[in-house]
């Protein structure tokens, strides 16, 4: 029986798992989902929250959303998601 005593490089293979639904992102400017990042429009941005202390000075009326929202770009308006 013929040997063959070529040094081989041991490999290892693994079928990676399929991202969930909710692993993906979804990029406006492409109007298609994409895993971790757009290969055209790059990474996510990510705009944090302003830092709030537990406890503010303001009243009770004073949602918390409009302390911590970035105020940037973005502002508090009504959802036009029904319920
Ligand atoms: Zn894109």
């Amino acid at each position: 029986m013929p040997f063959n005593l070529r040094k081989r490089t041991p490999l290892s293979y693994y079928e990676p798992d399929e991202p969930k639904f909710d692993e993906y992102l979804y990029c406006e400017e492409c109007s298609d989902f994409v895993y971790d990042y757009c290969a055209i429009h790059g990474p996510l941005l990510v705009v944090p929250d302003n830092k709030v202390p537990a406890k503010t000075g303001f009243p009770a009326y004073v949602p918390r959303a409009a302390l911590t929202i970035p105020n940037v770009f973005l502002h508090i308006a009504p959802s036009i998601i029904p319920g």
